[in-house]
């Protein structure tokens, strides 16, 4: 796919294009970020180092919650940037919502632009308030448009996307909603085909129904949706599309339910991690199925239990650092979920960003073993629906209810037989591997389904 050439703001002059002037911001953003995926360790920390000291000058000035925190890394020199980190504690979600008003900055640099608020939609508890900026946006939308840039998407193609619909977009239809173009982080610069999008909530036959009508090129959805619709369409005998790729967002992708979406829907996957708080964290590379850190924009810390970086390989909690955020600055931020680091050095790609070598899902996604011992369960949930077609089962989910019991609940057309509930508590055994108790219920409650989100394994004891 060769790089496309931009849309010209001047008619005259369309080789080489004369863009307007936020397509040029948004492409001098890009081109900078094309140059610095490439550089040593020793020049991106640099210019870590930099932004960070600005950051925190802001937050020590500005912002109450951070003011006691950043002092003592303010006094050491800017350049030491693990110096500096590990001298801030770490703020978890809790301790953001518990500073209320104290997050959000009293004065913004002028530079910034204007700032709009945002509520996260977190699985579990109260929701955080924060702001994001001009600034951020441009951020957000240089990596939105690098992922693409990465993978070599063919932008005169179309775009589809199943995913949760904001409340503002109205009630989802079956028809879901159209647009001209693939979007801003796009469409601002160069000319694109149509965009389609449908919500997640409406059932399998209607996803379907829909992507046998539009048959978009490039399909993004969350990776239980995307297991779930292989699943429906095989117990159908109906044939999935064959997009060119599809795209995972929201959820972690084990390497089960890759294998499973690919297999399935014959194309490869590629996932992003994002967060709403810090926008995108890191990319897959489009060389492997390991993801790399957009180190520009956060700087993103894998701790172990001590709060010491984790060594290549060994799994630990994920701290941001949102370099551009200074309306509500997210310094040193636990986002809950876990991951592991990757190796250091030059990738296949090319590319010398940071890698992670996997990304392991949240607190709550842990299943604690009855000896004390935490492990992120492969237990096959997403996979599990297809034994029981028989039933119609759409969804299943597995809640950790104690040390020793599981509880399976199944959104299914009818209750399993007996012996269809021995086959499934013979699995769960099987695969857990400890000796757990295994209850089975039914749920058809939407709330409940809404309230993980697509989470198909969680636990009470997180
Ligand atoms: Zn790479």
């Amino acid at each position: 796919m060769p790089a496309p050439t931009p849309r010209t703001a001047s008619p005259s002059l369309a080789f080489p294009a004369f863009p307007g002037a936020e397509a040029a911001r948004l492409l001098a953003i890009q081109h900078q970020l094309s140059l610095s995926e490439r550089w040593t360790p020793a020049e991106l920390r640099a210019a870590q180092a930099r932004q960070l000291d600005l950051l925190l000058r802001h937050a020590a000035a500005e912002v109450p919650h951070y003011r006691e925190r950043v002092t003592a890394a303010l006094a050491l020199p800017a350049e030491d940037l693990a110096g500096r980190l590990a001298a801030i504690p770490v703020s978890t979600r809790s301790d953001l919502q518990a500073a209320g008003e104290g997050l959000r900055a009293r004065r913004l640099p002028a530079e910034h632009g204007k700032f709009a608020t945002a509520t996260t939609t977190g699985s579990t508890g109260e929701p955080l308030r924060f702001a994001r900026t001009s600034a951020t946006n441009a951020v957000w939308l240089a990596n939105a448009l690098r992922e693409y840039l990465w993978q070599g998407r063919d932008f005169s193609l179309k775009l589809g996307a199943i995913r949760m619909f904001p409340n503002a977009a109205g009630e989802p239809t079956e028809e879901g909603i159209r647009q001209p173009d693939w979007g801003p982080s796009v469409a601002s610069i160069y000319p694109s085909g149509p965009g389609v999008y449908l919500s997640s909530s409406l059932t399998p036959d209607a996803q379907l129904r829909w992507l046998q009508r539009e048959r978009p090129d490039y399909l993004t959805s969350y990776p239980s949706n995307l297991v779930a619709l292989a699943d429906h369409a095989e117990a159908r005998g109906v044939a999935l599309p064959s997009p060119r790729e599809l795209r995972t967002i929201g959820e972690t992708v084990t390497p089960e339910s890759r294998a499973r979406i690919e297999s399935a829907w014959g194309c490869r996957v590629t996932d992003c991690y994002t967060c709403e708080e810090a926008g995108y964290l890191a990319l897959q590379c489009p060389a492997g199925t390991h993801y790399h850190v957009m180190a520009e924009s956060v700087i993103l810390e894998v701790l172990d239990d001590g709060g010491n970086p984790c060594a290549t390989g060994r799994e630990g909690r994920v701290v941001v650092t949102h370099l551009t955020n200074f309306i509500t600055p997210f310094i040193r931020y636990e986002l809950g979920d876990f991951a592991v680091p990757g190796e250091p050095g030059t990738c296949a790609c090319g590319r010398t960003l940071p890698t992670l070598a996997r990304i392991l899902g949240r607190r709550r996604n842990r299943l604690t073993l009855p000896d004390g011992t935490r492990v992120f369960p492969t237990f096959g949930i997403w996979t599990m629906g297809k034994e029981f077609a028989d039933a119609g089962v759409r969804r299943i989910r597995c809640i950790q209810r104690s040390t020793r019991l599981l509880e399976f609940v199944l959104q299914s057309g009818r209750r399993l037989t007996e012996a269809e509930e021995a086959r499934l508590r013979e699995i769960a055994q099987a695969k857990s591997a400890a000796g757990f108790e295994v209850a089975i219920s039914y749920s058809q409650d939407p709330a409940f389904w809404k309230a993980g989100k697509h989470e198909a394994f969680f636990s009470d004891l997180a």
